[in-house]
């Protein structure tokens, strides 16, 4: 059955991919624990080992330095614990997903250690002044920042913190979920320590991720689950043998076609930002337009709450913040971090684009949102023009 709801919420979650479907087809349809001796568990093993290579190319790492989890949550917990063991400063920003905040903060209660949360400006930025006075105030340090931002799609400049953190001999986690797979990484040029990722964000299947850890500075994760010991002791639990599968052929689906995709995809958010910007009176993109993940946009509508304009355009799948916090009250506190008030990040709406969106989904987008907005404004009495 073909949806007919246009789909543009690729940073809650992007479809499975083909490629994964089919090759997780037969897993299901099979029996094998890759811990199990017998050929049925072996090749359960081989899967997984193939998986892992494939994951390891998109990344530009060594197989042997990536831990399967069951997603970004879980690896950025795992990073968090095991790289904060020794440390008693940990330097985190204020946009970050609530899978790091909420950590960091229960993280140094827990070890008594000093939390810094680093504000961004209005455009999204982190100032590298900042940073630095952050890496002067405590250490030795654990700076966890993230590559992306799932709600405007923004990149930070991870070679400049990498290099200020090592040079005051701190580490360096990246929280990289919204950008492996929409834009390209290179483990071997980018310094980081650890790094998370979740595979539905980039076609594989919900429910599995990966940490990274580098090897070569002889760190190792914590592990959260103990038992019987898969994963070198560091993920204890039968491993997601059709789940890792299918991360590894869309990790793989991705990186055959990483930089045309982006293009294409970049080419459309533009298309959707240009006609939008067009049509909709008052309305304005948040955060610097670039460096940005090709499919990300996020909008403000002031004086058209999202929740009023998305109830009217129950044909378009969009999201108001971060869908992880969605169904809560609150303003979105990325928004709130770059200084737009409550109104403002209510009335935001995040549109973000992938591999299977098509310039049809973009016109329909386009012509819901800018009628959905007029008919909320009117109703609710904004004047075009009123907002500052
Ligand atoms: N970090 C970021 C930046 C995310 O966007 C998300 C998912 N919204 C997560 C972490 C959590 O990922 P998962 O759902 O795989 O636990």
């Amino acid at each position: 059955m073909k949806s007919t709801v246009v789909y543009l919420d690729y940073n809650a979650t992007a479809p499975l991919r083909p490629e994964a479907l089919n090759a997780m087809l037969p897993v299901l349809q099979s029996v094998g624990n890759a811990a199990s001796q017998h050929v049925l568990g072996q090749h359960s093993a081989e899967l997984v080992a193939d998986a892992r290579l494939e994951v390891a190319d998109l990344l530009g790492c060594s197989p042997g330095e990536l831990v399967f989890t069951s997603g970004a949550t879980e690896a950025n917990n795992m990073a968090l614990r095991g790289l904060m063991q020794g440390r008693t400063h940990l330097i985190t920003t204020a946009v970050e997903h609530p899978a790091i905040i909420g950590t960091a903060r229960a993280l140094c209660k827990e070890l008594d250690a000093r939390l810094t949360v680093l504000s961004v400006t209005h455009d999204g930025q982190l100032e590298m002044r900042e940073v630095q006075r952050a890496l002067s105030e405590g250490s030795p340090a654990l700076v966890s920042v993230m590559a992306a931002n799932n709600e405007t799609g923004l990149l930070f400049d991870l070679v400049q913190i990498v290099d200020e953190a090592h040079r005051a001999d701190a580490l360096v986690h990246t929280d990289a979920t919204q950008l492996v797979g929409r834009l390209p990484v290179d483990l071997a040029e980018l310094d980081v320590d650890a790094m998370s990722l979740s595979a539905h964000k980039f076609g594989g299947p919900q429910g599995v991720g990966a940490l990274f850890v580098r090897r070569a500075r002889g760190l190792a994760p914590s592990p959260l689950l103990h038992g019987g010991g898969q994963e070198h002791g560091w993920r204890s639990g039968t491993l997601n043998v059709a789940g890792i599968v299918g991360a590894g052929a869309a990790a793989a689906a991705a990186a055959a076609q990483l930089e045309a995709e982006a293009r294409r995809i970049s080419v459309l958010r533009d298309e959707l930002e240009r006609v939008i910007l067009d049509q909709v009176p008052d309305a304005r993109v948040n955060g610097c337009t670039e460096p940005r993940l090709p499919g990300v946009s996020s909008i403000t509508f002031p004086g058209a709450p999202a929740d009023a304009v998305m109830s009217r355009m129950p044909a378009i799948a969009v999201s108001d913040g971060s869908a992880c916090a969605s169904g809560s009250p609150v303003p979105s506190h990325v928004l709130l971090a770059m200084g737009r008030t409550d109104d403002e990040a209510e009335s935001t709406i995040r549109y973000s684009l992938g591999y299977a969106t098509t310039e049809e989904d973009i016109q329909a987008a386009v012509g819901e949102t800018a009628v959905a907005v007029r008919v909320v404004r009117e109703l609710l009495g904004y004047r075009v023009g009123a907002a500052t």
